[in-house]
């Protein structure tokens, strides 16, 4: 079944109307996994910010079909309580709301979207404990400041953990290789992978190829300069580490 479907999306910087993303089309069924690989610069992340509605860019020409239903007409919030997932970080630390308080409202408002009764704090902890073990990330992380001086690490672990909270039908991962040791990438594949069913799916952008010795892509894209220039399975992955970008690109 047919999860998002992007077709022919143009997007531009909202404030200097500079265009970015120049016709991107892109199908994802339910259980697939998908991988966007590119040069700095290409326009990942923008794209994975424009599927969202990050307020920074403006989609200037094509469409989005998330289950059924005009992602582009939806508020950031709707988006994600219609079970589309990026990770989210405060901007700044509130002080007196603990990352769990944070994630208890998150997931809360998820459940009522759901028609599903609310947790308090203590059936929240029951749920959350088994997760943040498979993470092996240590109690007192709950209890901390949202946003509170997490290391980069943390940081990525917090994506996931806020990801295997909140569940979705189809989670965008941008780069949450980034500055992890073999170790930490393996523990957050882990979660990736457990997280995954028939049902959803992934959307990976990552930089590098070594997440994908361990997260299985059902199809790689590569971008560059706004466009998907090259989609195909594991392989490209494969080339693109003996070759580099720019000898596939030159292909
Ligand atoms: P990637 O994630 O592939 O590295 P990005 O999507 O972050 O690429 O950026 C694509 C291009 O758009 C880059 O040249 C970047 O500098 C530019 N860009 C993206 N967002 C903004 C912004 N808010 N303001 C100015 N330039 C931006
Ligand atoms: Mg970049
Ligand atoms: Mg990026």
């Amino acid at each position: 079944k047919l999860l998002l479907e992007v077709k022919d999306i143009t997007a531009v910087i909202a404030e200097t109307k500079q265009e970015i993303l120049k016709g991107i089309s892109l199908s994802i069924f339910e259980g697939e996994v998908h991988v966007i690989m590119g040069k700095n610069g290409s326009g990942k992340s923008t794209f994975s910010k424009v599927l969202v509605g990050h307020p920074d860019y403006e989609v200037t020409g094509g469409s989005v079909v998330f289950k059924g239903e005009n992602l582009l007409e939806m508020e950031p919030e709707e988006r994600s309580l219609a079970g589309l997932f990026m990770s989210f970080q405060s901007p700044v630390e509130i002080p007196g709301v603990s990352n769990a308080d944070f994630l208890n409202m998150a997931y809360n408002a998820r459940r009522r979207k759901l028609n599903q009764p609310e947790l308090g704090p203590i059936e929240f902890w029951a749920y959350v404990y088994p997760k943040l073990n498979d993470l092996k990330m240590r109690e007192d992380f709950l209890n901390r400041n949202v946003n509170g001086g997490f290391s980069g690490g943390e940081r990525k672990r917090n994506e996931i953990l806020q990801l295997a909270v909140l569940g979705a039908d189809l989670a965008i991962l941008d780069e949450i290789d980034s500055g992890l040791d073999v170790d930490a990438l393996q523990d957050v594949a882990r979660a990736v992978n457990g997280l995954l069913t028939p049902k959803n799916s992934v959307l990976m952008i990552t930089h590098y190829q070594r997440l994908l010795d361990f997260i299985k892509p059902t199809y790689i894209h590569v971008m560059e300069n706004g466009k998907i220039v090259k989609t195909g399975d594991i392989s490209i992955a494969e080339a693109l580490e003996r070759e580099g970008y720019k000898a596939l690109s030159d292909r």
